[in-house]
Formats: C-alpha cells, sequence, structure tokens
C-alpha cells in the first residue's frame, strides 16, 4: 500500500494520519509536540504489520510535551509566550511510589505532595494499581495545577488547585467510546491469531462466542481462516480503560465467510446478525466446552476430537480437567448425578424433543441439579475423568426423539430473525459497517493473494 492510498483511506474515514502541533507563537523557546495517532488508522498498520500493539499503545496513550532549554536571555525574552500549562500521564508501574509518579509527571510541589499525603477525601492514591494511569497539569515551574487517578473502572479521583489549595473527589467515569478496526489470519489458534493483531483477549473471546453457533473454534479452525473485527475502546480523556463490544465482525472459515452485525433496538436489546438480518445465535452452540486461551492451546493442535459419534454414540473432546462446560441450548436438566460408564452425567431436555448429555465432568456447576433451568452457554459442570475414561475429556451426546444424532453435522434450528420493523434501520447500519470490514479485508489481504 502506497502513502498516497493510505491517505484516501484516511480521508474515507475523516482521520489525520498524524497531526503534529507547535506551540505556535512559543515555538522558537519551547515547542510542544503533541503526537496523536487517529485509532481506526491503527487498525490498517497493525493489519499490515506495521507495527505491534504495544508501541502502538505507547505512542496512543502518551501526549508528550516537552520543553527545549534555550540561554537564559533569550528565554525571559520569550517567557510572555509560554505555554501556561503541561499535562504529563503515567502508567503506574509495580513498586512506584506517590512521590515517585509525582517526579514523573514533572510535579515539582511540596504542597501538592503534602495535600495528597494527608488528605481523606485523597485517600485512594494510597492503592496505587500497576497498570492504572495518573495525570497531572503543572505550570511552568511544576506548581500542580491538577491531578487525576484512574483507579477503578468506572471511577477516578480528581484533585483541583483552587484559591486556598487544592480540593479532592471521586468522580464516575463515562467513558468516551473510540472504533478500532483489526484483522488477522489463523496460522495457530485464535488466540495466536489475536496475538499478533494486538486484539485484547476479552474482544478474541467475544468474536469466538459470537461464532459459535456456526463454528466450533475448537476443532473447526483451518490454517489460513482469516477474520476482520471492529470493536470499541473505552477512553477517559483520552487515557485508555479497556475493551467494549465488538461491533462488526467477519470470519472466513474453510472458505466460508460469516458476518456479524451489531443491532440495539430501541428497548435497548442487543444481538448480532448477519447482513440479511438473520439472527446469529442459534438455538444450539457447536460446543459444549467453553473457549477459552487454556482450552484452546490443549494438544497443540486443531482436533482435540478422540472418538466421533459413529465408533459409539457420542463425540468425545479432549481438554484439560476443569474445563467448564456449557449448555449448548436453554432446557431442563433431567438428570444429574452418576450412571455406568458416563461417571458425573448431566441429561438436559431441549425443546422440539432434543435431549443432550454431557458424561465424565469431575464436578457440576452449584445450584445444577434434576429440574434445573439452564440457559445456552451457563457453565453446568467441569471436564474430568469419571467413569470409563481413560483421560479427561467431554463425552457428548446429542438426541432427536429419542434417536442419536451427530452433533457435529446436525441440522441446528435457527434462532428468531430480526422483527421485520427494524430491518430498515439495521440493513442501514450492517451496509456502513460492511463497507468498512470489507475495505479493511481488502486492504489487508487483498494485496497477498
Ligand atoms: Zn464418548
Amino acid at each position: 500500500m502506497t502513502f498516497a492510498e493510505l491517505k484516501i483511506l484516511a480521508q474515507k474515514y475523516g482521520l489525520s494520519l498524524w497531526q503534529v502541533a507547535r506551540s505556535g507563537p512559543a515555538k522558537r523557546a519551547l515547542t510542544a509536540v503533541t503526537v496523536l495517532f487517529a485509532l481506526p488508522v491503527f487498525g490498517v498498520l497493525t493489519a499490515f504489520g506495521v507495527s505491534s500493539d504495544s508501541q502502538l499503545d505507547r505512542i496512543e496513550r502518551r501526549e508528550v510535551i516537552e520543553s527545549i532549554s534555550l540561554p537564559k536571555a533569550e528565554e525571559a525574552m520569550l517567557a510572555a509566550t509560554e505555554p501556561s500549562q503541561y499535562r504529563n500521564s503515567e502508567r503506574i508501574q509495580r513498586g512506584d511510589t506517590v512521590a515517585a509518579l509525582l517526579q514523573k509527571l514533572n510535579v515539582s510541589d511540596q504542597a501538592a505532595f503534602n495535600f495528597l499525603r494527608t488528605e481523606k477525601s485523597a485517600r485512594s492514591i494510597f492503592q496505587l494499581r500497576p497498570g492504572r494511569t495518573v495525570q497531572a497539569t503543572t505550570d511552568a515551574n511544576g506548581a500542580m495545577q491538577s491531578f487525576t487517578y484512574l483507579h477503578s473502572p468506572d471511577q477516578y479521583l480528581q484533585v483541583t488547585r483552587n484559591e486556598t489549595g487544592f480540593v479532592a473527589k471521586e468522580l464516575k467515569i463515562t467513558p468516551s467510546v473510540r472504533h478500532v478496526y483489526k484483522s488477522g489470519t489463523i496460522r495457530s489458534s485464535l488466540y495466536g491469531a489475536t496475538d499478533e493483531a494486538g486484539i485484547p483477549d476479552p474482544v478474541a473471546t467475544q468474536i469466538a462466542r459470537i461464532f459459535s453457533t456456526d463454528i466450533d473454534f475448537h476443532i473447526d479452525l483451518r490454517k489460513g481462516d482469516r477474520f476482520t473485527v471492529v470493536y470499541e475502546m473505552l477512553y477517559h480523556e483520552g487515557e485508555y480503560l479497556r475493551p467494549g463490544r465488538v461491533i462488526s465482525a467477519d470470519f472466513t472459515n474453510a472458505g466460508k465467510t460469516f458476518q456479524a452485525f451489531l443491532f440495539t433496538d430501541p428497548d435497548g436489546n442487543e444481538s448480532y446478525y448477519s447482513a440479511d438480518g438473520q439472527n446469529r445465535a442459534k438455538s444450539f452452540l457447536r460446543s459444549a466446552l467453553a473457549f477459552s486461551r487454556v482450552s484452546s492451546g490443549f494438544g497443540g493442535r486443531f482436533h482435540p476430537l478422540l472418538k466421533n459419534w459413529r465408533q459409539h454414540t457420542g463425540v468425545d473432546f479432549a481438554a484439560p480437567r476443569g474445563t467448564p462446560i456449557w449448555a449448548t441450548a436453554d432446557g431442563m436438566v433431567e438428570f444429574a448425578g452418576v450412571k455406568g460408564g458416563y461417571g458425573n452425567m448431566i441429561e438436559i431436555r431441549h425443546s422440539g424433543g432434543i435431549t443432550t448429555l454431557y458424561g465424565h465432568m469431575s464436578g457440576f456447576a452449584s445450584g445444577v441439579r434434576r429440574g434445573t433451568r439452564v440457559s445456552q452457554g451457563q457453565t453446568i459442570g467441569y471436564v474430568g475423568a469419571t467413569g470409563w475414561a481413560t483421560g479427561p475429556h467431554l463425552h457428548y451426546e446429542f438426541k432427536v426423539s429419542g434417536i442419536h444424532q451427530d452433533p457435529l453435522r446436525v441440522a441446528l434450528p435457527k434462532a428468531e430473525p430480526l422483527p421485520q420493523k427494524y430491518l430498515a434501520a439495521f440493513q442501514q447500519s450492517a451496509a456502513t459497517q460492511g463497507e468498512h470490514l470489507a475495505l479493511l479485508r481488502d486492504t489487508t489481504f487483498g494485496r497477498f493473494e
């Protein structure tokens, strides 16, 4: 991709690639350089493997304001045009103290330190959490004007200077949302690909969950499978807080592409739909095993399948002992206990005369017993090796009207499509999102094919 092409892409999203702002009249004396990278461009950059996420994160999270010293006389001459405030931001490291942080933030202010040390309403500062952020603004002499500590996901400490000294308050965070565009190709595992693309684990888990009605991420993944995703990153005044929801995604598995677009109806119900308004959710999950970094890496390969249903009456999935087992659909627990070769076993009755059975469990989830109503994706127990099992695995059966079916091949009933009245609004937003995904997909993968 040429620079011109990247520029066109940036224009399309209404972004500047980067911006170097100099502090106007004071530029000869004090050069305040603010480098701001617009987030969606990251997606494009990382998609090309230009830089790792950690490097980009570092660039994006820090606003660098630097002063260059000049001879005293010239400095005095230009003093009138100095910027009046400096803003600094630091990520807390293990072992940091309040004094050390103030120094890193270029705060040189004994009164401010004393206030933070003794003020009751500012006491959250004495629980410094590594990875969380502190910010300070100072004047040119290092006198603190304001101080912020983002100590928890939804609350922060704010200290501001007033006429008599300082005042501290705990405030609620209302995050601002940015959309991040990323893409990846499966080489060894989903988490391998998301790590490579710099996608946070909670987003990787959401991707697996969204597509889990069509793809069993334990056994269906193929080398060369690929995905693009648009997800939220939550910020507080420019500081990264945490990842949010997946907005849209597509996943190409063994040559077949699935798409998912988030739609929120006027009542606030959220669901993922394909471009034509079909609900992504189906009444059964493809896999009864919770998908996680641990279970995905098991055995190092894509096929933890021990035996298929033709060899007996179910499917056996190898998984580490203790891996959570999910109910594959809503239903009622008909049996939970020990039964011969199955060991600890649960059988669930679903609508449409369908039953599912889960064997060899190490134990049951608390509160799950005969008569319990369970919902799709609810943990009902844990992988073990009870009964006739040579090693930890899940034995899973799927019956329709008492007749065994191959759970990997059976056509699963579909969930309700999007109500007709929302279709127009959905299609409009899906079309825009789809365009963005397609653009990212083409620029990422098109070149290498
Ligand atoms: Zn079995």
